[in-house]
């Protein structure tokens, strides 16, 4: 955000700026940066906001919350730093804060202070407006919360601020005392406030009562209305669409739903509704095409594994079992999906399991680009069947099942590399540290190669000699990593031993693939499912194995 300061005129460029697009006339405010970072287990540095403002200005969210400065030196140092290193295309920043302290003045309130200071065009200033909690949480009078609005909001508005106000536990406001928490909404807006925002702060609201709130407010309300839920009882994404359809023309939400307890409306399941049922635009055009892959950049940055069943972005959403539909997708895909999964960025995807049918592997097979002949289906059938009688899944393993499509169809296994041996060591040291280390000998374009590599752990440091190897015929694989790793062990059947089914989750910037493998030894069935990792990622690569 180069051009924005506090200066009135900069901010009537923010203005302008907001007119192009995303237009003014809905707003999708994202909070994962402040309300999302809430979440437990979930630390963001100031690197990792920025990155993430990157993402989602990207999707083209209108407006990203960055945090609250003041009152916490990361979020200060956030908004510093933002005002050189953002460039924002759709975004406009907003700096989150508190109405002054009762008795004083918002000029002189040195947290009001670092709101004006943040360089953000925008302020969302949050405001008691249930009677109680103004009496014995802020342990004031009812007019003199109402006289902090006022005064904050004036004092900024004349700085040269846009500024929104989240009207915090406002539902139980209007539960205890409706006319006094219209009232706050009403202060802001005639002092300028060009947004108040009601706010499900304890998650527990249900659509339709939700929704005659919103109503009724509307009646009263001359500012335009907001919506900030929480998803406590589940209805997060159900509530805000719900206060759309009752006239709120503003969204909060989060990354990924991020946020505290059971987290905030997710932001994608907001949007995508949005655009693809209410035929809403509100993001810029072509840009919800970018959803899943920026759901998943976010996880990257958050290093919060995706939930693969999230609606629209997750790895899960679009995947069909097998079996009796399978014939009818390939008839019409739509037939059994709620939506086109390319609208948002995601695919389609079956899943092969041992109730596996001629249909699906042929939809299946056609995915990955072959057109498969009845004799090959047979001979994948036939192998996949083989394979899951010994352990085998390839539900999960995708990039594993399309390993060995392609060999069915090659007629033979084809590798980039052939691995000669290798050995990996486990040692527990004098100072009660364990590390490991091992050893790749392997053999690619004709060269033979050996790599060392340590790691935490034996897979780890087979991983990363495998890599170190193989990078030296291909670089690429640096960006590879391994996100995922899954043990479980399989009950002997029939008078067999026990084996270990191990699966492997690997990403590149763009993707996850999974693999397995199934050996007694569970070192050889992690090389399994890295072998098969790293060809399919130089597969994605557009290396072709020799014949
Ligand atoms: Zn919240």
């Amino acid at each position: 955000m180069p051009e924005q300061a506090t200066a009135p005129d900069v901010v009537s460029d923010s203005f302008r700026r907001s007119a192009a697009f995303p237009s003014d006339a809905f707003h999708v405010y994202d909070t994962t940066l402040r309300d999302g970072a809430q979440q437990e287990g979930l630390a963001l540095s100031v690197a990792d906001k920025l990155a993430i403002a990157r993402h989602l200005d990207d999707l083209g969210v209108g407006f990203i919350e960055g945090g609250w400065p003041g009152a916490n030196p990361k979020d200060t140092e956030f908004f510093r730093r933002a005002q050189t290193e953002l460039d924002l295309q759709h975004a406009q920043l907003a700096a989150f804060g508190a109405t002054r302290r009762p008795g004083g003045r918002a000029a002189d309130d040195p947290l009001v202070a670092a709101l004006r200071e943040s360089g953000a065009p925008v302020v969302t200033l949050v405001a008691k407006s249930y009677d109680r909690h103004v009496e014995l949480a802020l342990r004031t009078t009812l007019e003199e919360n109402l006289a902090m609005v006022r005064d904050t909001v004036t004092h900024l508005r004349e700085e040269g601020q846009r500024v929104f106000l989240d009207a915090e536990h406002f539902f139980d406001g209007y539960r205890s005392n409706p006319s006094y928490a219209v009232e706050v909404l009403r202060v802001a807006a005639e002092a300028g406030a060009d947004v108040t925002v009601l706010c499900d702060t304890n998650g527990g609201m249900l659509p339709a009562e939700l929704a005659d709130v919103v109503a009724r407010v509307l009646e009263q309300s001359s500012s335009r209305l907001g919506i900030h839920c929480h998803d406590d009882a589940g209805c997060a994404v159900a509530n805000t669409l719900s206060a759309v359809d009752a006239g709120v023309s503003h969204v909060q939400g989060t990354a990924n739903g991020y946020g505290e307890r059971c987290g905030n409306a997710n932001i994608f399941s907001v949007v995508a509704n949005l655009e693809l049922k209410h035929r809403r635009e509100v993001l810029p055009a072509g840009r919800l095409g970018e959803m899943t892959r920026v759901a998943h950049a976010v996880s990257e940055v958050t290093n919060v594994a995706p939930n693969q069943h999230m609606p629209y972005v997750g790895h899960s959403s679009f995947a069909h079992k097998a079996g009796l539909h399978a014939s009818a997708v390939r008839v019409d895909p739509m037939l059994y999906q709620h939506v086109d999964p390319e609208t948002v960025g995601n695919d389609m995807r079956m899943l092969v399991s041992e109730m596996a049918g001629r249909a699906s592997v042929a939809v299946k097979g056609k995915q990955l680009g072959f057109d498969l002949t009845p004799d090959q289906v047979d001979t994948v059938i036939g192998q996949v069947k083989d394979l899951e009688s010994k352990g085998w899944t390839f539900e999960a393993a995708d990039a594993s099942f399309e390993l060995l499509v392609r060999d069915v169809v090659a007629g033979e296994r084809r590798r980039h590399f052939t691995v000669e041996s290798w050995r990996v060591i486990v040692e527990r040291r004098p100072d009660g540290t364990v590390a490991s280390e091992a050893t790749v000998k392997l053999e690619t374009k004709g060269e033979r190669l050996l790599a060392t590599g340590e790691g935490n752990g034996p897979v780890n440091a087979l991983d990363r000699a495998l890599r170190s190897a193989l990078e030296q015929s291909y670089p690429e694989l640096a960006e590879l990593d391994l996100v995922d790793y899954k043990v479980r062990i399989l009950e002997g059947t029939h008078g067999t031993d026990a084996v270990t089914r191990v699966l492997v989750e690997t990403s590149d910037d763009e993707a996850e693939w999974d693999t397995v493998g199934v050996h007694e030894n569970v070192i050889e069935a992690s090389w399994m499912a890295l072998e098969d990792a790293v060809t399919f990622g130089l597969l994605r690569r557009g290396h072709e194995p020799p014949a």
